[in-house]
Order: structure tokens, then sequence, then C-alpha cells
């Protein structure tokens, strides 16, 4: 389809010159030559699959650098893996390129997905590609390995549990606020910051793994702190408190939030984080310093897990200062009940 077009070449050549040298070093893949490629976990190990999907106009602006788009098409993916515990090992690629594309910009695009490769050891092993008279999509499969039958699932936090999160929370969001026109009062370069974590997140590669011997139980948070934290509580059947005190924020998100207030509602809300929140017991909390140290990563506690309580509208309570009840909705916050 794509020979159609004089912007690029044959699908096979695109194959060929584009995608196979992403290949190389994984045997399986068989340079990009075969149907199907074909990954051995390593003994004793499960592998780990995850498939996520960006679009342009909802999850990146098609005008956004082609390099940055493609790490985080991939990052995204990876931050999954990280955040089961697995190690990432390979991933598989599936583009819909709009008619226009170029070879500028398809080349700048794998010279993101090299750049990433080499950062986080994995290979581009398998994929498809398609012309499209609409959106750039870019679908990532990535696929991980975890010893056998230890995957941090969801599910699996206890009642009193204390929960964790690694790195700043809001960064992501606030940096698309600042690239909608929002946020006038912050510095260009303090902006800037916050528009590198929405472009370019930074999954928990070396955390995660480790979280294999702590956390009972563990999601990456990508839709939003509360409604991850949400999703931990629903299938671990409780409830979660925390508190707008400790969760952890980067001065830029502090000056922002210290300009106005109600921009905590996007911090806690935004999404697009991609930092791991997990909960372990109060004994792993040595082990848990232990872990920060070691890879150079901030992990904040922020709250505690409770059991259920009959009259709960949703899972989780967020504490203002003060130790009231904060209610986060569509356009902002008021006092109010559980969120
Ligand atoms: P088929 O004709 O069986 O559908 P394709 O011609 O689509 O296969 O693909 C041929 C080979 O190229 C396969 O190994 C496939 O995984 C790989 N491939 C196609 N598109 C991509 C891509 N965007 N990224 C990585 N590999 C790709
Ligand atoms: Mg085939």
């Amino acid at each position: 389809m794509l020979g159609q077009q004089p912007q690029l070449p044959g699908e096979f050549e695109l194959i060929a010159d584009y995608f196979a040298p992403l290949s190389k070093g994984f045997p399986g893949a068989f340079g990009l030559l075969d149907d199907a490629a074909i990954i051995s976990p390593a003994s004793g190990h499960d592998l780990v699959a995850k498939t996520d999907a960006i679009v342009g106009g909802v999850h990146f602006e098609p005008d956004d650098p082609a390099d940055l788009i493609a790490r985080k098409a991939l990052r995204v993916n990876l931050s999954d893996i990280a955040g089961k515990g697995a190690n990432a090992r390979a991933y598989m690629l599936d583009l819909v390129l709009p008619h226009t594309t170029t070879a500028a910009w398809l080349s700048a695009f794998c010279d993101g997905l090299a750049a990433d490769q080499n950062e986080y050891g994995v290979h581009l092993i398998g994929g498809d590609t398609n012309a499209t008279p609409g959106t750039l999509t870019i679908a990532v499969t990535a696929f991980g390995e975890v010893p056998r039958g230890r995957m941090l699932r969801r599910s699996s936090a206890h009642a009193d549990d204390l929960i964790f999160v690694t790195g700043t929370i809001g960064d992501a969001a606030l940096g698309l606020r600042v690239l909608c026109g929002e946020l006038p009062s912050l510095k260009t370069k303090t902006a800037a910051s916050l528009v590198g974590r929405y472009r370019l997140p930074q999954p928990r590669v070396d955390v995660g793994p480790l979280l294999l011997d702590v956390a009972t139980a563990t999601i990456d948070v990508s839709d939003g702190l509360l409604a991850d934290l949400g999703h931990i509580c629903e299938m671990s059947g409780l409830s979660a408190v925390i508190s707008t005190n400790d969760i952890p924020l980067s001065p830029a998100a502090q000056q922002a939030l210290s300009a106005d207030r109600s921009i905590i509602a996007a911090i806690v809300a935004g999404g697009d984080d991609y930092e791991i929140l997990f909960t372990a017991p109060l004994g792993a909390v040595s082990k848990i310093d232990e872990i920060s140290r070691s890879t150079g990563v901030p992990i904040t506690m922020i709250g505690r897990m409770e059991k259920i309580s009959p009259n709960i509208e949703t899972p989780v309570t967020l504490l203002d200062p003060s130790g009231t009840p904060l209610k986060i909705g569509n356009r902002g916050w008021t006092h109010f009940g559980r969120l």
C-alpha cells in the first residue's frame, strides 16, 4: 500500500530498510524475514505481554518530534511490563501511517526506537505496517519475563498495607496543560520540564523487578493516581486513604500548585505519569528504602489500604492538609465526602 506513496519506499523495502536493523541481535526475530517471531523465556520464567496504542491528537500531537513519539509509544508499554515486576525483552510495532508520511519522519521515528532499544535492552521482533487517509496510530506490544508465577497483580493488596509511589506525580498532566496554553505563571524552563515529562515518560524499569520481593500489589500510573489506586482497591476488595501532603511533587509541579491550588485535580487525576504505584506491608519499608537508594528513584509512602466500609461511594479517599476529604470532579475539586 505504501508503495503508492512517493514519500516512502514500498512495504517490503520499508521493512528491510527501517525496521529489520532494529531486530538485529534477537535471533527469534529472523531479521523480520518470516511471518512470525519466537521468544523463549529463560527457564523457570513466564512471558508477560502487554499492548498499548497511542493515537495522534489523543496521546500526542501529530507534529511532536517523530523520535519522541516513537519513544513514548514504546515506553508506555515498558512501564506496564516493569509495573508487573518483569524485565522487558522484545516488542512488536503496528504502524498506521498517514499517506503524507515522509522518509525523513520515519527515519527519525526509527532513530528514537534505536535509542530506546539501547537504553532498555529490548529488540523489535515484528509488526505490521499500513497506510491510512486518517490519523497516525502506533501500537506497540511489549514482552517481558518474570520468574514463573510471580507476576505482580492488582488484586493482592492487604488491609493495612502501606501505599507507595515512585518518582513524582502530576508532571505529565501539567505538561499537557502547558501545551494547551495554560499555566502562564510558570517560567519557561519550568514549563519545559513539565512538557518533557508529558512527551517522554521514564518507565521505572529498574525498580519494577525489585518489587517482586516487597510489593503485595502493583499498577503503573497511566490513568491518574486516583483512578489507578482505585483499580488496586477494586481488584483487592479494599479502600485506600491517601493525603495530598504526601504526594511527591516535582519543584515544577509545586510551583504550579502554589500559583493555583485547584491544580491538585490535574495532579492526582491527570494521568500519563508512568510511575509505579504499589502496596507493601510495614515490614517491607527498609527494603523499599534500599531499592530507592540502589536505583536512585525516589519512592514515597502516600497512604494506607483499609478494609472496605459498607457505605463507601468510591474506594479512594484523598485528604487535604487539614485531614478533610477532598472531592475531585472533572471541573476541579471541592471539599466533599469520599472520592
Ligand atoms: P504478512 O504478509 O505475513 O502479513 P508482512 O509483510 O506484514 O507479513 O510482514 C513481514 C515481516 O515484517 C513480518 O516478520 C512482520 O512481523 C515484519 N513487519 C512488518 N511491519 C513491521 C513493523 N512496522 N515493525 C516491525 N516489523 C514489521
Ligand atoms: Mg504471513
